[in-house]
């Protein structure tokens, strides 16, 4: 038996075929049906019903459907998890397929490729966040990185060398990135990004070149820049890209601009990660230092202080530029709540331009431009004359946009629907041949009324009504009781039969089918002329697309200088001194992000001072202290404070000197970072040799207890080796937490480097955490007083002291550090049984390692408690 498929089956199979490594959404009416491997993996991933549908080839077709009007959380869905949709919808009206023939099916064709990094929809994107598309490409021995927002029509490429595609990744954290062939899988992967990837020749230059001439317009490219040729390669692989994904409808892109290297503060990935720059530990912005200080109230502001966060600036001009907007709306504090008031009403243009660009807009998007530029000009004028330069630079772009203005004023209603489609956001007055229309179709409504009482009258029913259905459209309807009068004459004669149901029956008339053709007629009428309308006024606007998006940045940019204000004002932040020394001198600095998680406890910050400079030349200061006195937030305030200050913000001190900062670094020991499961101290000494192979002499390092991953004298001695070279070659400002007291010994030997403790004060046995840094050494670590504070039991506590004293009284009779080793000492000990109260009978047979085992309670253990529980184990062996 042949088993042909049919020809809707045959169908769906050309277009899957076509689009490869894509879950096929094939519309069908009010749904779009997945298919085969597609139904079973779509039903699995939004946990929806897989059903069957017909035969093909003999086996029964899996299917699942979702409904087109709720379709974009599925996506979201979809694409979360890793899936790419091909929207395949109709073509034509089903009649038309019809008229064809019975066997003929309507024509379906993919409209668009939903992949990561070409989203558009606001429901899928996160407002606050830029949703990149990258794509890196090699020419030869040159690399490039291009990157894009469709969703705002940013585009930049730059120089990228394979060695700095990972911290850039890292910077810009893409949604997807575009490459020939797999290897750098594990890289994108890394970044948290999809990789797609591309036959080799999407990435070549001379396409590339033409494809953007192209897009742009231009013969050539060099009224934007001169490209190298990886960049060309890069760039038009992304227009390449869009253009298969969205089908021919390329958005709105702005010309390219090229990042110079060397034009932000170089920070890595490891170091991103450490600060919590962007992203707290979890992944998302909770816990990070954008969460804490973020105040902008428009989502284009926000994701510009995202921007700024990700990459302080090293150009003094545009630092000192920014500080003096902040100062200034700091100083007017009516004018800052005024500004943010009125921003705080400033819709998302850049995303409503990107999507009335695509063809994706609603009558909506047409609004939010409206309202944006309404308010633009109302904040412009709001501000003084002499107002600092990047604020009356952003004033000026916020001005002549009058004409559109009015024009998206006059034609549009106040508060219009999404969708352009069911019309009804076009104002009264605008359009009189509309106006005209639209009064045809509502008098047909009221004479329906009229006529209701006629026929009622006629009929004798009372009861008889006028409705209206989508598959009868307007009819008469009585009970049923009165079925048998209306069909005999004389009624007969006026009311024609259309449907009888259990309880009703269902007339129509002559005259009523005329007014009801005549209402469609203007009702479709009217649709038509506001889709005109719609029309014009997106062309209106996007011939105007370059001033918005100019507009648009200008108030990201005004929101973003008065959410600083508004921190600065009320956190006490002040501005930052930055110049082209070599200071590092901070007076009175806080932990944005730590202090806001001690006021929600009504706990207070103790502020501290930091001066890594002595007269011109870089110092090194080395703390000592124990563990939860403070020793990693302090290291972290510094590293924040010099990123903000670069950012163009205030900072969270009571002074603050800072020369310009080139490179941050900031490591942590291996020992915090468990939960990432690799060969810690493998990472840890990578990472520190990037630092030691790159940093340059205006590189501020932060390193936190480097070399704790390995034993005691491994670890102490790459820790004084380190510290050495960061003082002798790299010759850079740094801050280094150590727990191994020895090295204290090298402020003595090395010119510039300062030892530093964070105080503790013992009471009673117990330690008491003051938080506050001071110079001078930790006299010892009280690790055994932090142990009882997480609750160890107190015999383990006693023992510990014990051993404790032990190797104390070793260490100043010399015997550690030479030859002896803890196991010798072991002997010098009493056992351990002898130190706990006696055990109970049934433990009598426990040996010392299994009474300390049983007194273990993992879960209140600490990484570095754990490792030295270890030791303490070993030594009982
Ligand atoms: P360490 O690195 O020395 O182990 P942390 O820097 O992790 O210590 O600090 C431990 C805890 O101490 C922090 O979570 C915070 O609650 C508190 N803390 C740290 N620094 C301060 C400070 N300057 N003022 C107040 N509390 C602080």
């Amino acid at each position: 038996m042949t088993d042909q498929p049919t020809p809707m089956m045959a169908q769906y199979l050309a277009i899957r075929d076509a689009n490869p490594g894509a879950l096929l959404f094939y519309r069908m009416g009010d749904f779009y049906e997945m298919f085969f491997d597609d139904a079973v993996a779509a039903a699995s991933a939004l946990d929806i019903a897989l059903t069957k549908r017909g035969t093909h080839e003999g086996q029964p077709i899996p299917m699942c459907g979702v409904p087109v009007h709720a379709a974009e959380s599925y996506l979201l869905t979809l694409i979360r998890k890793g899936f790419r949709v091909a929207i395949a919808e109709q073509m034509e009206d089903p009649a038309e397929a019809r008229k064809r023939g019975s066997k003929s099916v309507v024509a379906r064709d993919v409209v668009r490729l939903v992949t990561p990094g070409t989203l558009t929809e606001e429901s899928l994107l996160e407002a606050r966040r830029h949703n990149y598309l990258a794509a890196f490409a090699r020419v030869r021995d040159d690399c490039a990185l291009a990157w894009v927002d469709i969703s705002t029509g940013a585009f930049q490429v730059m120089d990228c060398p394979l060695p700095r595609l990972a911290p850039e990744l890292a910077r810009l954290a893409p949604r997807e990135v575009l490459a020939a062939g797999h290897e750098l899988r594990d890289l994108v992967d890394d970044a948290g990004a999809a990789l797609t990837d591309l036959h080799p020749s999407a990435f070549d230059s001379a396409a590339g070149q033409r494809r953007l001439c192209a897009l742009y317009g231009v013969d050539t490219l060099d009224g934007f820049d001169s490209f190298t040729r990886a960049e060309l390669a890069a760039m038009g692989a992304i227009v390449d890209y869009l253009d298969l994904t969205q089908r021919g409808r390329l958005p709105l892109l702005r010309p390219p601009v090229r990042e110079r290297a060397g034009g932000a503060m170089g920070i890595d990935a490891a170091t991103r990660r450490n600060l919590e720059l962007t992203q707290g530990l979890s992944g998302g912005r909770e816990g990070s230092l954008l969460a804490a200080i973020d105040r902008t109230v428009t989502a284009p502001g926000a994701r510009l202080l995202e921007r700024r966060i990700g990459a302080p600036s090293r150009d003094l001009g545009l630092i000192h530029a920014r500080h003096d907007a902040v100062a200034m709306l700091v100083e007017d504090p009516r004018l800052t709540a005024d500004l943010r008031e009125r921003l705080s009403r400033v819709p998302d243009m850049d995303r409503a331009l990107s999507r009335l660009a695509l063809d994706r807009g609603g009558p909506r998007d047409l609004a939010a431009i409206r309202a944006g530029l309404v308010q633009g000009a109302a904040i412009a004028a709001r501000l003084p004359g002499d107002a600092a330069p990047v604020l009356a630079d952003a004033a000026r772009d916020l001005l002549g946009h009058d004409d559109l203005i009015r024009l998206l004023d006059d034609a549009l209603v106040a508060e219009p629907p999404l969708l352009a489609r069911d019309g009804g956001f076009v104002a009264t007055g605008f359009d009189s041949d509309l106006d005209q229309t639209r009064r045809l179709r509502d008098e047909g409504r009221g004479v329906i009324a009229g006529m209701q009482a006629d026929y009622a009258a006629l009929a004798g029913v009372q009861s008889l009504k006028i409705r209206h259905n989508n598959v009868l459209g307007y009819f008469i309807e009585t009970t049923a009781t009165h079925a048998e009068r209306m069909m005999a004459p004389p009624l007969n004669a006026t009311f024609i039969h259309r449907q009888t149901t259990a309880n009703q029956i269902r007339f129509t008339t002559v005259d009523l089918s005329e007014l009801e053709a005549r209402i469609l007629n203007a009702r479709d009428r009217a649709l038509e002329i506001e889709r005109a309308v719609f029309d014009r006024l997106r062309r209106a606007v996007l011939d105007r697309a370059a001033p918005i998006a100019q507009a648009a940045r200008a108030l990201a940019e005004i929101d973003l200088a008065a959410g600083f204000a508004d921190i600065a004002t009320g956190e006490g932040w002040t501005r930052p001194t930055v110049d082209d020394s070599r200071a590092f001198v901070i007076e009175g600095g806080r932990h944005p992000v730590v202090e806001r998680a001690l006021k929600r406890k009504a706990e207070s910050f103790v502020a501290n001072d930091c001066a890594l400079t002595q007269g011109e030349t870089p110092a090194i200061w080395l703390l000592t202290g124990p563990n939860m006195a403070g020793k990693s937030t302090f290291l972290r305030q510094n590293a924040l404070i010099a990123v903000l200050a670069q950012a163009g913000a205030f900072v969270p001190a009571r002074a603050a000197h800072v020369g310009l900062v080139s490179q941050l670094f900031s490591r942590v020991g291996a020992a915090d970072d468990l939960a990432r499961g690799r060969s810690t101290f493998m990472v840890e000494m990578v990472e520190t040799a990037a630092i030691l192979n790159q940093a340059d002499d205006r590189a501020l390092v932060i390193l936190d207890e480097i070399g704790r991953g390995t034993a005691t004298w491994d670890g102490l001695s790459i820790a004084w080796a380190v510290m050495e070279h960061l003082h002798g070659a790299n010759r850079c400002r740094a801050l280094f937490a150590t727990h191994y007291h020895e090295m204290t010994a090298l402020s003595a030997k090395l010119d510039g480097v300062d030892n530093a403790t964070v105080a503790v004060r013992e009471w009673e046995g117990e330690v008491i955490f003051l938080h506050e840094v001071r110079k001078g050494a930790a006299d010892r670590s009280y690790g055994v007083q932090v142990a009882r504070l997480a609750g160890l039991p107190a015999s383990v506590v006693e023992r510990a002291r014990a051993v404790l004293d032990a190797l104390e009284s070793g260490e100043r009779e010399g015997r550690i550090g030479g030859a002896v080793r803890p196991a010798a000492l072991i002997d010098d000990l009493p056992l351990f049984r002898a130190v706990p109260p006696a055990p109970p009978p049934a433990r009598t047979r426990d040996s010392p390692l299994e009474a300390r085992m049983k007194d273990i309670h993992p879960d209140r253990l600490s990484p570095r408690e754990a490792l030295d529980l270890i030791y303490d184990l070993k030594a009982l062996t």
